[in-house]
């Protein structure tokens, strides 16, 4: 670097440092403002920056003055009473600049559809977050055509404004007497929640064209009860899972981890496999008294939100529902068998749709 450039960068440096004191004391621009105390005894306004020109009235110490603008040690005060004039910025002390915040442009507004999918962009195509049920209230952060972005609970993504409205749900009036009873409820219910298969047990398998892989039952239980965990939780259940990664619990050790907790409900996660053409959806249970109320409240809700075959409630001897003394039950959900319906259960949508759908059955199961 030459000397002049040095000399050059020395003095800019040392400008924009002045510059920013200078901005923070007093500001520079008229197209901001900031107050400032006067702290003469008396300060006197003046017509223009400069003492020869007229007094035009007077200021004590103390006195609160808006600076609109500054000229070489003067500052132009803004009066709304009196005239507007010049002090000498030698005797204001400036105040805090006021930071205006804009007025909220969010906008409450509620789920008028029996689902709603929350996405992570604006369109059909992505990714879901979470399904938002009827009624849901949100709040609207932006609009983008046809799409809002929203935030719900932890979520924040895009909508289909089509299905919000701003009117809120009417309040339903209770047809029965308010039940003087302890209110059943999910919450502090323990449930244990079993992914069928992993580790060396991958269960049944199928290939999927559009991930242009092996699809292992193994994982898909692992994502759905992972995926049913968080929701029941976050409706106030203790959840225990029998695995939580990729390993192989025996089917007595998922069955005695329902036993040590005392589990009000034991929901073993699989799904099915068969012939190319064969669909739907099934619960077994195993005990008619203590597990079929279980099966029938699940199976429901999960027919409900999928347009997926019924294929009913079983009864049938599968260890872990047979072996529990606990209320327990076997879900199957959808054939990995079956191309079609494998390219549903793969999907996240799916996976949403169903995890809130378990969720929803044992709420009902307990309620
Ligand atoms: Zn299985």
């Amino acid at each position: 670097m030459s000397k002049i450039k040095k000399k050059f960068w020395v003095l800019a440096c040392a400008f924009v440092f002045v510059s920013m004191f200078y901005a923070n004391s007093i500001p520079a621009k008229a197209a901001s403002y900031q107050n400032a105390k006067i702290t003469a005894s008396t300060l006197n306004v003046r017509s223009t920056p400069s003492t020869k020109s007229a007094i035009l009235w007077k200021l004590s110490k103390g006195q609160i003055v808006k600076i609109t603008q500054t000229s070489k040690g003067w500052a132009k005060i803004d009066d709304p009473k009196k005239k507007d004039g010049w002090v000498s910025a030698d005797y204001l002390q400036p105040m805090p600049v006021q930071v205006k915040t804009p007025a909220a442009t969010t906008k409450s507004y509620y789920v008028n559809a029996s689902g709603l999918y929350l996405r992570k962009e604006a369109n059909t195509k992505a990714q879901a977050i979470t399904l938002l049920p009827n009624q849901t209230k949100v709040v609207e952060l932006s609009r983008n055509g046809s799409w809002s972005k929203i935030t719900y609970k932890p979520y924040t993504g895009w909508v289909s404004n089509k299905y919000l409205t701003d009117k809120a749900p009417a309040a339903s009036k209770p047809s029965v007497p308010v039940p003087q009873t302890k209110p059943k409820t999910i919450v502090g219910k323990t449930i244990v929640l079993d992914a069928g298969h992993g580790g060396t047990d991958p269960g049944s398998a199928g290939y999927s064209p559009a991930l242009k892989k092996a699809v292992l039952e193994k994982d898909l239980t692992l994502m759905m009860v992972q995926k049913t965990a968080a929701l029941l939780k976050d409706a106030g259940a203790n959840v225990i899972l029998t695995r939580s990664s990729d390993t192989y619990p025996s089917l007595q050790a998922r069955v005695d981890l329902a036993e040590k907790y005392h589990a009000d409900a034991f929901v073993s996660v699989h799904y099915n496999a068969g012939s190319s053409t064969a669909s739907g959806l099934e619960t077994y249970y195993y005990t008619q008294a203590k597990d079929q109320k279980l099966a029938d409240c699940i199976q429901r809700e999960m027919v409900k939100a999928t347009s997926m075959r019924d294929r009913g409630v079983k009864k049938e001897s599968l260890h872990v529902v047979r072996e529990n003394s606990q209320p327990a039950v076997l879900l199957e959900l959808g054939f990995i068998s079956n191309q079609k319906e494998l390219d549903t259960i793969i999907s996240n949508e799916y996976q949403i749709t169903m995890s809130n759908a378990i969720c929803n059955g044992l709420k009902n199961y307990f309620y």
